[in-house]
């Protein structure tokens, strides 16, 4: 397990390219973002909205949204600034919603004033996939997550809006591309990056052998061809019209009446209280990834901080350290409840995907073989337990 010598994200992450001389794609993509001319982009924009804009009162883009902070921006930007007619269409996992995830999408709707569709996958569907996804794959949200990008697509197309409005194109601000392009096309159609999982023939087989028939695939499948052929949709990730960043968004949003976790929950396992905060079980799905690759949520956030000049890489290391590994309680029993485990199930469940060859178990306790910590400062003695839950819960 290596880590990028400029911000704190290991190789182990899924599709991740790291340069000869050991930096990440991400921080390499970073800087490439430095050299554009945001004016350009923005004039770019302005061009394509311009070619969709409608005066006959109907809606001229759609604009997929969750309710956070990056929904208050993209609507802003598309409402106020472009002076476009959006409708909004919100595809959100039914776990037990936050106070301020209740408030936000609201708010994101009477704030601007616009219309929202809330589209609610069956939550007997919805267990079921996530039961199959998370036992098999350690990965929850497979289904839901492809569903928050084909049903925005496929709605917009269904009611003859072209142009559709994603946020941050993820593969590219995660580095898992070099690739930088505003169409949302190839992720949509093909799902061959992080940004959409798997759409096309495997992914159905997927679920079709695991008993959940084709009948309830309707969420994940894209438009057909002649669909296609008929709207020519334009779906597009705002991330590359506009310097993207978390900041900005959140300050936009709360100008806008966007609510932070703050007065409400101090999450364990991450370093902010503003992204990702519309569900109370969401971020066991982002915790999964400890287990498999030996990072979590707060090597994203301090990564993207380091780049982005908040912190230094020490200061990074040192909430990497303190941070990463933790499961949240309240997410964690949110979860089991709703999807019916017990805390010793759960673990059961878990024990299986911990990755042997960065992991290894002392005391009955996983421990990261070669922390960032450590390769830092081989004199350190610092062997934190990385997962003390275990003992504790069952
Ligand atoms: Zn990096």
């Amino acid at each position: 397990m290596e880590y990028c010598s400029r911000c704190v994200m290991p190789d182990t992450r899924p599709y991740t390219i790291f340069s000869k001389d050991g930096v990440c794609q991400a921080c390499l993509n970073y800087e490439t973002k430095k050299r554009v001319n945001w004016a350009e982009r923005w004039a770019e924009l302005e061009h394509l909205c311009s070619k969709y804009r409608r005066t006959d009162g109907y809606y001229d883009c759609v604009i997929a949204v969750s309710g956070g902070k990056d929904s208050h921006f993209l609507t802003w930007v598309m409402k106020e600034k472009m002076g476009m007619n959006p409708l909004l269409i919100c595809v959100a996992d039914p776990f037990t919603k936050t106070d301020a995830g209740k408030h936000n999408l609201r708010n994101l709707g009477d704030t601007f004033g616009c219309d929202i569709i809330d589209f609610n996958l069956s939550v007997d569907l919805f267990r079921r996939v996530t039961k199959i996804a998370f036992e098999e794959r350690g990965e929850p949200l497979r289904f839901i997550e492809a569903a928050i990008y084909t049903v925005p697509h496929k709605l917009a197309v269904a009611l003859n809006i072209p142009l559709i409005v994603f946020g941050e194109n993820a593969a590219y601000e995660y580095g898992t591309t070099t690739e930088e392009g505003y169409s949302t096309k190839k992720y949509i159609e093909t799902g061959d990056s992080g940004a959409a999982k798997g759409l096309g023939k495997e992914i159905y087989d997927f679920w079709l052998n695991r008993g959940i028939s084709m009948k309830e695939m309707n969420a994940i499948i894209p438009p057909t061809q002649e669909e296609l052929e008929r709207v020519k949709p334009e779906p597009i990730f705002m991330s590359y019209f506009v310097p993207w960043d978390d900041e900005t968004n959140y300050q936009i949003a709360k100008r806008y009446g966007f609510r932070d976790l703050v007065h409400e929950w101090r999450r364990e396992g991450t370093i902010e209280d503003h992204a990702q905060i519309d569900s109370v079980s969401y971020i066991v799905h982002l915790w999964m990834k400890y287990p498999k690759f030996g990072f979590s949520r707060t090597t994203d956030i301090a990564s993207r901080w380091i780049r982005s000049n908040k912190i230094t890489r020490e200061e990074a290391i040192k909430l990497v350290m303190k941070y990463d590994h933790r499961l949240d309680r309240r997410a964690m029993e949110d979860f089991l409840t709703f999807m019916g485990y017990k805390p010793r199930q759960f673990y059961d469940i878990v024990e299986q995907f911990w990755n042997r060859e960065i992991f290894e178990k002392v005391d009955g306790v996983w421990r990261l073989k070669n922390p960032l910590w450590k390769l830092e400062n081989p004199a350190s003695n610092l062997s934190l337990p990385v997962f003390v839950d275990l003992k504790e819960t069952t």
